[in-house]
């Protein structure tokens, strides 16, 4: 039984704010915002963190990372934004299944 809320939220379990979604990953806003964009970009597979990604993931990490400035820019970050990858405990991770965190102000 995966008891895991971020596959939950994409097997639309549990609802959500999305932003961005295709075969292979979704996008949706994080719940407790630090920046008036706050967004998390997810696989639609669980692994538990970075840590935790194999070789058989390089292409789906490869798509996910291009797709991170294409969400940014139609969320309205044309000046920019930050990525952070919280990665285990000690990285402040607190949802153990890998997300990206796209965050920053419109411009
Ligand atoms: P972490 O610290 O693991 O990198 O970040 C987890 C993030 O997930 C936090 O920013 C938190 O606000 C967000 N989050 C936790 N539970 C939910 C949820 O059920 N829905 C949404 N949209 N975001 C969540
Ligand atoms: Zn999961």
């Amino acid at each position: 039984m995966n008891n895991c809320i971020f596959c939950k939220i994409a097997a639309g379990e549990i609802p959500s704010a999305k932003v961005y979604e295709d075969s292979d990953m979704l996008c949706f806003k994080d719940i407790n915002p630090a920046a008036p964009v706050h967004l998390l970009l997810i696989p639609k597979i669980h692994f538990d963190s970075l840590a935790h990604a194999q070789a058989e993931h390089q292409t789906l990490l490869g798509k996910m990372m291009l797709k991170v400035p294409q969400i940014a820019a139609e969320a309205g970050l044309s000046n920019g934004f930050k990525t952070l990858i919280n990665t285990g405990k000690g990285g402040g991770q607190e949802v153990f299944h890998l997300h990206i965190h796209i965050m920053g102000t419109p411009a």
